[in-house]
């Protein structure tokens, strides 16, 4: 996947696109803190911190239960875990392919 994340350089403005080392990609991806030093196209030197946006792991969830006589069949832990989260307006991951999951089979709406 690419890195859509662009960094300007502090003493000029011009737009770095950081490549990253396989192993910087791996941490990355795991969404740890990966110091890069880049060095923008005129020369200057600077260091910055790349993060995965925390957006794309606990994005804003606005859902509802649709249909409760079916969402009343999934397994408690279940149950629990998805109200948790649609009151809290957020997710883990595994609770966003839950939820997708439900939206799919027309349990859940989200807008
Ligand atoms: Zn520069």
């Amino acid at each position: 996947m690419a890195i859509v994340q662009k960094f300007k350089c502090p003493v000029c403005g011009a737009e770095v696109e950081p490549r990253l080392s396989p192993e910087a990609l791996r941490a990355y991806e795991a969404g740890e803190a990966v110091l890069l030093s880049l060095t923008c196209p005129n020369g200057h030197a600077f260091s910055v911190v790349l993060k995965k946006p925390v957006a794309e792991e606990e994005a804003l969830v606005d859902c509802e239960i649709r249909d409760w006589d079916r969402f009343s069949l999934l397994p408690q832990q279940q149950q629990q875990v998805i109200l948790e989260s649609i009151q809290s307006g957020r997710a883990s991951p595994s609770i966003r392919a839950l939820l997708r999951r439900l939206k799919e089979a027309g349990i859940v709406v989200c807008t």
